[in-house]
Parts: C-alpha cells; structure tokens; sequence
C-alpha cells in the first residue's frame, strides 16, 4: 500500500520534471525522486545524451554524493507532456537499484493503480 510519504515523494517528481523539462531538444523529460530511510528526499532528471543517464541514476548519485547509504523508495515521472505519468525503472536502472539499495522499494503505476514493489521483485534471479 502506498502512503502519504509515497504521494509526496511522487509529487517532488513531478516538480523536478516540471521545472527543468527541456521541451525543445527533448534532453529532460523525466524526474525521479529517491527517499531515504532518514527521511530525506533527493531529485534527479535524466541527462540525455549517447550515454546518457537516468533520473534514477542523477538521484541516487546525488544522494550518494550528500552521503546517503540507507534508501527506502524510489520513483520516477515522465514530463508534463505526457501528463507526469508514473515510468518503470528501465533494467540498467534496476541493476543500480539492487546492487546499492537491495531492500528499496519502486513505485509503479499498474493496471491497479499505483503499487509499491520490492527491486527484488523486478529484477528476479539477479545474481547480484
Ligand atoms: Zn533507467
């Protein structure tokens, strides 16, 4: 079950994709967000380019750099022109996920209604 923490997280998202959503080139079209388990909340938007980079990735790298080490949920948004819908972490994304946050869980937009899944659940089998 999502939480009102969940719903914030979403929101902060959003606003990072929002503010920063390159609608011309097309270079930052999707925001993620990164809670960690002290609380706090870091923004990441995607870095486009021929080895670009996710949110997801810009999130946790900044989290990483203010030295987080303990996170607890993740989610990412696409832009304002695709109504900031709810985006699945992408499978070089999920790796990150488990090798650095095995216990993180992903917030993700299904036929249901938003869920909340555990990295291990989408990455089964991972041997790492
Ligand atoms: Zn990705």
């Amino acid at each position: 079950m999502i939480d009102s923490n969940d719903l914030k997280l979403i929101e902060e998202a959003k606003k990072i994709i929002n503010k920063n959503f390159d609608e011309i080139n097309e270079n930052h079209t999707v925001g993620a967000a990164l809670r960690c388990k002290n609380g706090n909340v870091y923004v990441g938007v995607n870095v486009y380019a021929q080895h670009g980079s996710c949110a997801e990735y810009i999130a946790m790298g900044t989290a990483i750099t203010a030295g987080e080490r303990e996170f607890d949920t993740i989610v990412a948004v696409r832009s304002p022109k695709k109504n900031n819908t709810l985006i699945a972490p992408c499978g070089n994304c999920r790796q990150l996920l488990m090798q650095y946050a095995p216990d993180i869980k992903v917030l993700i937009q299904t036929e249901d209604g938003i869920e909340k899944f555990f990295i291990k659940e989408l990455l089964p089998y991972s041997p790492y």
